[in-house]
């Protein structure tokens, strides 16, 4: 007799399992697994687990002038006065960032474009106006594009690069050698930080 398993479980935990099996790259049987196991945690752990699940969207907002994740106004980047500020580096998406970080190669400032250009839908929701002030409102001596190798990100990178042609500030890439198709996301420290050192 064939049934589904998941019914055998108390309300709760097939909640919960609903929840994790709905987050990328959990399955059902890691939902469980991941669900037995908090089951197992005590209390305290748990109560803080699910604060912290809850501080997520109530304590966390776009910094107003990268729109990186920040506890306050600006993120921890821009209201960093060592960092150069005359440095961009154009990046799609805030997890970019911490990718970047990591690689310890960039010491300048970031913009997150909220995504990549889509043919169909508009683009206006695309930071790239805000770019433009940015860019005209401080010295900003250099952009990096820092778009994922993938034809999304090329085309976001060619239509971002014709909006400064007139500029003086000069446009430069991150390096070849990031497999194409791959996220900037996923790739190693390595790899990525010579793609950022050798840009051009
Ligand atoms: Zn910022």
């Amino acid at each position: 007799m064939k049934f589904e398993i998941i019914n055998m479980y108390p309300r709760p935990f097939k909640k919960l399992i609903d929840h994790f099996a709905s987050l990328p790259s959990v399955g059902p049987k890691m939902a469980e697994r991941l669900v037995i196991y908090l089951f197992k945690q005590n209390p305290e752990k748990l109560k803080d687990f699910a604060k912290t699940l809850d501080e997520l969207k109530t304590n966390l907002k776009y910094c107003t002038q990268c729109f990186n994740i920040s506890e306050n106004e600006l993120c921890s980047i821009c209201a960093d006065s060592s960092r150069n500020q005359k440095m961009i580096c154009v990046v799609e998406e805030p997890l970019d960032i911490f990718a970047i970080e990591k690689t310890k190669k960039f010491n300048g400032l970031y913009h997150v474009l909220g995504g990549v250009l889509e043919p169909v839908t508009n683009n206006n929701k695309l930071k790239i106006g805000e770019l433009e002030n940015r860019v005209k409102e401080s010295n900003i001596t250099e952009i990096i594009l820092a778009m994922n190798p993938t034809t999304e990100g090329d085309a976001t990178a060619m239509y971002v690069a014709r909006a400064f042609k007139d500029h003086e500030t000069q446009v430069t890439r991150l390096a070849r050698g990031l497999s194409t198709g791959g996220d900037i996301e996923y790739a190693d420290e390595l790899t990525l930080g010579s793609a950022i050192l050798n840009r051009k």
